[in-house]
């Protein structure tokens, strides 16, 4: 049985996510505040951890940092704090995603089903395949069609980064250490041109992407099943 905790202290949102994920099958414990969080993570060692911001007794970053000193367990962000310094502080803290208050449980629940999917050890895919395009990760090809399409190295080194983590919003710091460097880490006017250069050449509208999206301020997400997996 998969178990999820629950660090939320605004009790009736806990009822609600411990009833919603119950229902689903999932063993559920909660926590209303960071030390708590840390101790019943500790504990009960949960498959994924869903870690409110706000918190008493320690704040949701601390608790995140924490956790991520000793386990790679998908934590999942709850907030209803607006600023994108926040947002991108919990991923850089090593949360994996972040979900905006007011949410629609719809919306969190596909979201633990995708941390969770990719927390599940699997042969590391060597190919992507959309109705659109191809790419094939070990050759560092891609194809629309039959025609190869050429990307210099730059434009692989982000489109790799997005796709080898599908459905997984990827941190603008992240994305230009990975790629450019750690003296580049401020430099997000590079991955705007790149990603629309990326565009350009994959996405069947680039103005109006379905494969590789921004989450303004925040960073990017490559969406594989763009149907699928709009919320
Ligand atoms: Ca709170």
């Amino acid at each position: 049985m998969t178990r999820v905790l629950v660090v939320e202290d605004d009790r009736s949102l806990v009822r609600a996510l411990v009833t919603n994920l119950k229902v689903r099958g999932y063993e559920v414990d909660a926590a209303t505040d960071g030390a708590a969080a840390l101790r019943r993570t500790a504990d009960k060692r949960p498959d994924l951890v869903i870690v409110d911001l706000g918190l008493p007794m320690l704040d949701g970053l601390e608790v995140i940092r924490s956790i991520r000193g000793w386990s790679e367990m998908p934590i999942i962000v709850l907030s209803a704090r607006g600023s994108e310094g926040d947002k991108i502080e919990a991923l850089d803290a090593g949360a994996d995603d972040y979900v905006a208050k007011p949410f629609g449980m719809g919306e969190l629940l596909a979201r633990v089903r995708a941390a969770l999917r990719r927390a599940t050890p699997s042969d590391e895919k060597a190919a992507v395949d959309t109705p659109h395009f191809t790419i094939d990760l070990s050759a560092k090809r891609v194809h629309i069609g039959g025609t190869e399409v050429h990307l210099t190295p730059t434009e692989w080194g982000m489109l790799e980064i997005l796709v080898r983590n599908p459905g997984r919003l990827i941190s603008q710091k992240m994305i230009l250490r990975e790629v450019w460097g750690p003296s580049y880490e401020d430099e997000t006017h590079y991955l705007r041109s790149y990603i629309a250069q990326i565009r350009r050449k994959l996405e069947p509208e680039p103005s109006r992407p379905r494969y590789f999206l921004t989450e303004p301020g925040m960073g990017y997400r490559f969406e594989p099943d763009p149907d699928e997996g709009q919320v």
